[in-house]
């Protein structure tokens, strides 16, 4: 029986970009038809527009290769991408994101590179010339701060979802207890031997991105807390610098001749000490809400509807 390899992509309101997405793969994927079995694992993340509708009349059109998972609302990429681990039942899975930045016509390589012993394909973007200037400095700033706390862990510059994973390595990111999973931290986590490729990431193809402002500094919270507690460790660099201000504060009221200076200095450094103070609270508070989070050992997701392609079916 030929290897069975899946490729998981989650979809959040991407009516635009199922078909596409579908007839792109399915050209790639069957170049390799001969000597490879593919499920397409499209993960329908509680999407509001027509994108479960479309995906259901893709899976009737290629039923021998489109799977379709349903969550029963939208628990964001994260959620999307573990219910598909969770679904995908290939020796080897690949991750990507639908809008075909991630481009399907590198699966090939990346399942050359499985063949020859790797547990982890991980896509490395050389170029982003397609993304926004905002995009392109937020993006420096999440790699430089998640690479100066990543310790042992060896996080790829630049690598996003778009990865092949062996079983072995699905099966060990499953059998990670977390609940707030950030994929691009628990792949590194898992280990094994891992081989890079590198690609321009093109332009989405159509629709809109999903990540604002706000959804960029919620994942960079997560990934953060994720990777380290060393944040919580650095607050105690604020101990010798209030302590500091304190001696210069005393000082200051004794040297300084009219009132007023005094006055200033004082005030100053209240207003720098509870500034520390409130900084070394968020810290702990964000800390403490992953531990709630974790605490109460909610699933990443509820997979509401799973119909499997037929040569998954086949192989039950
Ligand atoms: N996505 C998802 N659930 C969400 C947000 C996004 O499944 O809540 C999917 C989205 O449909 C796409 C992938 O995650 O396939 C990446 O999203 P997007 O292209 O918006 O991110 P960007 O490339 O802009 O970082
Ligand atoms: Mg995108």
């Amino acid at each position: 029986m030929k290897k069975l390899v899946s490729v998981i992509a989650p979809m959040y309101n991407e009516e635009k970009m199922v078909h596409v997405y579908c007839e792109e793969t399915i050209k790639v994927l069957s170049q390799l038809s001969d000597r490879y079995d593919f499920e397409l694992v499209l993960v329908n993340d509680g999407s509001k527009d027509n994108t479960y509708p479309i995906m259901l009349s893709e899976q009737a059109e290629h039923s021998d290769i489109v799977t379709t998972v349903c969550l029963s609302r939208n628990f964001g990429l994260e959620g999307a991408v573990n219910a598909g681990l969770r679904k995908a039942a290939g020796d080897a899975v690949v991750v990507m994101d639908a809008d075909l930045q991630d481009p399907p016509s590198l699966i090939p390589e990346m399942i050359a590179k499985w063949e020859q012993g790797a547990d982890v394909v991980v896509g490395s973007r050389v170029s982003r010339r397609s993304d926004s200037f905002f995009k392109k400095s937020t993006a420096g700033l999440y790699y430089g701060i998640m690479n100066s706390y990543s310790g042992r862990l060896k996080l790829e510059k630049n690598a996003a979802n778009f990865r092949l994973l062996s079983r072995k390595a699905v099966d060990q990111i499953l059998a990670m207890p977390e609940v707030n999973q950030v994929f691009r931290v628990s792949v590194p986590f898992v280990g094994m031997k891992t081989e890079v490729i590198e690609y321009d990431r093109d332009k989405r193809y159509a629709g809109k991105t999903k990540y604002g402002l706000r959804s960029m500094i919620s994942y960079a919270l997560d990934s953060i807390t994720g990777i380290s507690v060393e944040p919580l460790r650095k607050i105690s660099v604020f101990l010798p610098v209030t302590l500091l201000m304190f001696i210069g504060s005393i000082v200051g009221i004794f040297l300084a001749p009219p009132e007023w200076t005094a006055a200033c200095v004082v005030i100053m450094t209240a207003c720098l000490l509870t500034g520390f103070i409130l900084v070394s609270l968020a810290v702990m508070a964000e800390y403490i809400a992953q531990i709630m989070i974790e605490a109460k050992g909610r699933p990443t997701s509820v997979i509401y509807e799973y119909e499997p392609c037929r040569n998954v079916k086949e192989r039950q």
